[in-house]
């Protein structure tokens, strides 16, 4: 089926040139689609979308608690598009997430990673990650991830560039199935071929903790969403008002992240605070302009057993000069699974009377 799309055309609120606009989706695409949401299509050439979008969503999505998160449920943005591991990958200048924990006493933390999509209620899946764990003659004790490496002299100069002291004993670990390859790789210790292998719990429960970090890209990806979905829901702003010069400069070029973007657990739902929790994954978004004030909190996976941080963007401050008080809240909250095209659906927040006022 043919779908004719009109693009409407006009001055965009980033380069200020006349040009056709392109549909900006304020909530990433890779967050998956959600029914009754809509793009913003008026106010943003194709240009600056793809410079102020796509860069910074990309590390957004794939790193720090969002990546963690997204991974673990299994939400894809596009069809097709989802092949990064963000345990095996870092993403527009972030390291990859490190989740350690410890399910044998013997190697002390090692890395692990969880299973794609296995979030099951409150419980989530994790495996093993192949790497080595290399202990000196002084004491230290280095892991060495093999993602990636395909041949043993990859490893060799990983070795090298850490220059470490003599070894004393090396360790492999390895998931079953990736047995053949991390082999290969580190045949570089032939003491290894010898060892015996030892099966390390592969049921259980564990206590994991994950580390991460992230660029500025990741802060201003969140302005960005903030900043265009007021754009979207308060239709008494265009967006290329002077007031919002400095919003536009930080997600465009970046600047300090506190002027913008701060995050406390002050919650956006009330009853979240008295230890309510959803029964389904889902983000939350809520703006208001008044005379003092344009600002949107914004709370990413809020579930079962999980509350993140919330998110405060100031989109324009001193006074922007309004009249009125004007309040847009949104849930997003997740389907089971898919359903008609959809990974969940869009609705109002019913809360918004008790919202914080600042
Ligand atoms: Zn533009």
């Amino acid at each position: 089926m043919n779908k004719k799309v009109i693009h409407k055309s006009g001055k965009c609120i980033y380069c200020g040139n006349e040009k056709r606009f392109s549909r900006e989706h304020y909530l990433p695409e890779c967050l998956g689609k959600f029914k009754g949401f809509e793009t913003l299509d008026d106010r943003i050439c194709k240009e600056c979308n793809g410079h102020c979008g796509r860069q910074l969503e990309d590390q957004f999505c794939r790193a720090g608690d969002i990546g963690f998160l997204r991974y673990g449920l299994g939400i894809e943005g596009k069809k097709g598009s989802e092949k990064v591991n963000p345990f095996e990958r870092g993403s527009s200048g972030s390291s990859p997430l490190k989740m350690k924990g410890k399910p044998s006493e013997q190697d002390g933390e090692i890395q692990l990673q969880l299973v794609k999509g296995s979030r099951d209620g409150r419980r989530v899946g994790v495996d093993y990650i192949s790497q080595v764990i290399l202990h000196t003659e002084s004491g230290e004790i280095h892991h060495v991830l093999l993602t990636k490496m395909t041949e043993a002299e990859e490893l060799r100069a990983k070795i090298e560039e850490l220059n470490i002291g003599k070894l004393k004993q090396v360790n492999l670990i390895t998931p079953e199935a990736d047995r053949e390859r991390a082999e290969k790789i580190t045949a570089i210790f032939p003491e290894l071929a010898e060892a015996k292998w030892e099966n390390l719990p592969m049921s259980g429960e564990t206590f994991t903790r994950t580390e991460f970090e992230v660029t500025d890209k990741y802060f201003r990806a969140i302005a960005k969403i903030g900043f265009h979905y007021v754009l979207k829901h308060f239709p008494h702003f265009r967006g290329d008002e002077e007031m919002f010069a400095g919003i536009r400069n930080f997600i465009f070029n970046g600047g300090p992240i506190q002027d913008y973007v701060t995050w406390s657990n002050k919650q956006i739902i009330e009853q979240i605070k008295n230890g309510y929790c959803p029964t389904t994954f889902g983000h939350v978004i809520l703006a208001r302009a008044n005379e003092h004030l344009v600002w949107c909190r914004l709370q990413f996976f809020l579930g079962p057993d999980t509350v993140p941080l919330v998110f405060k963007v100031v989109i324009a401050q001193n006074k922007p000069t309004l009249l009125y008080d004007i309040t847009s809240g949104h849930h997003f909250s997740y389907y089971e699974e898919v359903k008609d095209g959809f990974r969940g659906i869009m609705d109002t927040l019913n809360w918004i009377h008790k919202a914080p006022t600042n």
